[in-house]
């Protein structure tokens, strides 16, 4: 991949208010950040307009992820640095998702190495997380490793590529990153995957592989339980990701399907990074078949429980 030394344009927020600036508005008009300077200072720091979460403290998740997405990448904004972001991302993810499991009443949350009901779905991801993931294949795998998952990750997209996401929800789909039950890029795992978790694991077994409790829930009359917790710990970190890059640097950030972005970087131009970079689309064929409507492949803005007083 090409990706080193690449710049992008650096942030430039409109200015605002006396002490503020406002971000860039998506799309739809809408903003939910300003980068306010402390004039004795000179410091900058990065504030939520409005809450965007019911809980005050995915409010405050959102904004430190945000105002880190800011440090690492304001100045000379480079492929390089968003790859860095999405592994602190990553492990910040995991780091809040463990201190909050451990409050978990004893025993409740049945995940365990080896199980992976939840790992037959589509996976969303943000373009970051899906530039760290390839640079991980290609740094820690061989040539013929690489090209080995390669195939895998391109025979698995030709299989699912335009499956909307209830069907993705299959034992004939598991991800290509399955590996003998286990996650094989579990260092690089997707933000979603870190704040996965269930409270009954026959549950997730009985969901994916018996085909009528399959079609119940996806008909929406069965749902699943999760301790909720690290799910919130998640959307708040990927929402403060999501909103300082697409208003403050004015990148693409609306999330992708993992198998779909892992193939098109492995497979794609060189150059694809380094145009997401400059504020292209080149990342358009792997947003999914119907990210409209799934959760996790939503809108940076408006999704991902961004509307006020939605769950989670
Ligand atoms: S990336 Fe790993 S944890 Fe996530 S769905 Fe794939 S195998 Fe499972």
């Amino acid at each position: 991949m090409s990706q080193r030394n690449s710049k992008a344009r650096p942030a430039r927020p409109a200015a605002g208010k006396k002490g503020r600036r406002d971000a860039h508005k998506d799309a739809a008009g809408r903003v939910h950040l300003a980068v306010h300077r402390d004039p004795a200072s000179g410091n900058e720091r990065v504030a939520l307009r409005s809450p965007v979460f019911r809980e005050a403290w995915q409010n405050d998740v959102a904004t430190a992820a945000a105002n880190t997405a800011y440090a690492v990448l304001r100045g000379e904004p480079s492929v390089e640095g968003a790859i860095e972001l999405a592994r602190n991302a990553m492990e910040a993810t995991s780091r809040l998702a463990a201190g909050l499991l451990a409050r978990a009443p004893g025993g409740s949350v049945a995940c365990r190495a080896g199980c992976d009901h939840c790992c037959h779905q589509a996976v969303g991801v943000t373009p970051p997380e899906a530039l760290a993931i390839v640079d991980h294949l290609r740094t820690t795998l061989s040539n013929a490793a690489l090209a080995h998952v390669a195939r895998r990750v391109a025979e698995r997209h030709e299989r699912t590529r335009g499956l909307p996401s209830a069907e993705r929800f299959s034992p004939d789909h598991p991800c290509p990153f399955l590996e003998s039950g286990r996650c094989s890029i579990y260092e690089v795992r997707p933000l979603a995957c870190r704040g996965m978790n269930s409270l009954d694991a026959a549950e997730c077994a009985t969901r994916l592989r018996d085909p009528e409790a399959r079609a119940a829930f996806l008909a929406g009359g069965a749902g699943s339980r999760s301790f909720m917790e690290p799910i919130r710990a998640f959307h708040a970190i990927s929402a403060g990701l999501q909103l300082s890059l697409s208003e403050l640097f004015r990148l693409d950030m609306r999330p992708l399907e993992l198998t779909a972005a892992v193939h098109l970087l492995l497979t794609g131009p060189g150059s694809l990074a380094d145009a997401w970079m400059r504020g292209q689309r080149p990342f358009e064929p792997a947003r999914g078949a119907d990210q409209g409507k799934d959760p996790g492949l939503g809108e940076p803005s408006g999704a991902l429980g961004l509307a006020p007083g939605r769950d989670p």
